[in-house]
């Protein structure tokens, strides 16, 4: 008997799809494919609601996403402010841009109670503290060991596997087992503050383009306090590079805080692969959805594109069904759309001349002096160039203009 045959008998859950992860992505396929009424089981390491680190500023394309699949959202899904304007980016020039979003504010989602009103509104059965193990793909259907916390592991025998399960992927992990040592890991960190004086807008998301401060640097209000966050590289202190951000926020912003709470947090991103157009399907029946495709932009904003990519997965196995055809040709081209969006954030020149990102950046920079728009242009490039210490400068500059020109995004499949 084969290992595959062996372990079908042994499965103790049969479904149509086998969901790892439920937050965003999850519950976006989880819908697609509850709809079509397929059998679909999600399985969730933590127990639900779980908390996620997260500034939960959705994007307005989310946000449309949530209310057409999901309804309207209920208030304790939404932190405070409730709402969000725009973002305000920072630059060392001390120059500052603040962009509405089109089509005016978005939820500052409360992501413990957003993603979990997602997930019960998907419709797909959920076993909460229950872990991804390993799987085995037979070219017929899947076999994936789960553990539940405190139990014996079980089998579930699925047709397809989606793997909506973060940045540090277990089930992305399973298929490519070199891929984590392929790829750039930074770290986030934030802390909360209690606030003396914050002039900073509270309706605005704040983000500093600034290679000193590091690769990613905010700030935001919420539930009363203020929000002060960085990211850095293994190896650095996290509570140095907070603290030189304090500072910095205090001598150039007139931010006065007090020290933050012992209730920081932070957590490993796979920020990078999108800046130069390459992203993770999966292989076979095993698809790979959400950030830990590899879709997050620049300033951090994955929600959106875990909406509309998980969509696109559970759309995929439906297309793979009813046209018989290998559900990974389908999903790698219906995806290309998503490929094309989170690409383009990353672009300067799309940055500075289109309008990738759902606030109009170039009418916030026509709005500046000629000088000030020399120095933002500057300053974005050289934030972005700072990712060349991971051998990708040239690729950078060379795909960016390449894709500007040409419209080619071709090369996007890393795996
Ligand atoms: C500090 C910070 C701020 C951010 N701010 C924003 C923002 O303002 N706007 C925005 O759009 N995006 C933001 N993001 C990014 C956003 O949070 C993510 O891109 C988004 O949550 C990705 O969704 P996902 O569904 O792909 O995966 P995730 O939300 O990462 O969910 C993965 C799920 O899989 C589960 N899981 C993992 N391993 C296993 C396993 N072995 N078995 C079972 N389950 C497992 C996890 O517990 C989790 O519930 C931020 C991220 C960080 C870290």
């Amino acid at each position: 008997m084969t290992e595959a045959k062996r372990q079908d008998q042994q499965a103790t859950h049969k479904v149509d799809v086998l969901i790892v992860g439920a937050s965003l992505a999850a519950a976006a396929a989880a819908k697609r494919l509850v709809d079509a009424g397929l059998e679909t089981l999600i399985v969730e390491k933590r127990e639900l609601p779980r908390h996620k680190i997260c500034s939960g500023i959705l994007s307005p394309r989310g946000y449309r996403f949530l209310i057409e699949n999901f309804g309207p959202l209920p208030r304790q899904a939404l932190h405070d402010p409730t709402w969000c304007r725009g973002v305000t980016f920072h630059f060392p020039s001390m120059v500052s841009m603040s962009m509405d979003f089109f089509g005016g504010t978005t939820p500052h989602l409360h992501r413990k109670y957003s993603d979990y009103w997602a997930i019960q509104r998907s419709g797909a059965r959920v076993m909460d503290q229950t872990s991804f193990v390993s799987l085995v793909d037979s070219g017929d259907g899947v076999s994936v060991k789960i553990r539940p916390q405190g139990g014996e592991d079980q089998w579930v025998q699925a047709r397809f596997v989606i793997g909506a399960d973060g940045p540090s992927s277990p089930v992305l992990r399973s298929v490519y087992p070199n891929y984590p040592k392929q790829i750039p890991w930074f770290f986030v960190g934030q802390k909360f503050h209690e606030i003396i004086e914050c002039p900073l807008d509270e309706d605005y998301f704040h983000f500093w383009f600034h290679p000193q401060l590091g690769h990613y640097t905010w700030s935001h209000a919420r539930d009363g306090k203020q929000i002060v966050g960085v990211g850095f590289k293994r190896g650095d202190s996290f509570h140095k590079r907070h603290e030189f951000v304090q500072q910095y926020l205090e001598d150039k912003h007139g931010v006065k805080l007090k020290p933050a709470g012992a209730d920081h947090e932070g957590c490993a991103e796979n920020f990078g692969p999108s800046l130069i157009n390459r992203y993770v399907f999966g292989q076979g029946n095993v698809l790979i959805t959400g950030q830990a495709t590899g879709f997050l932009n620049m300033i951090g904003e994955g929600m959106s594109c875990a909406l509309h990519s998980g969509a696109i997965s559970g759309e995929s196995i439906i297309e793979a069904l009813r046209l018989n055809r290998p559900v990974q040709e389908l999903y790698r081209k219906m995806i290309a759309s998503e490929v094309k969006r989170t690409t383009d954030q990353w672009n300067p020149l799309k940055i500075a001349f289109a309008k990738p990102h759902e606030a109009d950046f170039p009418k916030a920079l026509m709005a500046l002096s000629w000088g000030d728009r020399y120095n933002v242009l500057r300053d974005i490039w050289r934030f972005v160039v700072l990712y060349k210490e991971f051998k990708w400068g040239r690729q950078i500059a060379a795909r960016s203009m390449e894709r500007w020109l040409y419209g080619n995004y071709q090369d996007h499949r890393w795996l």
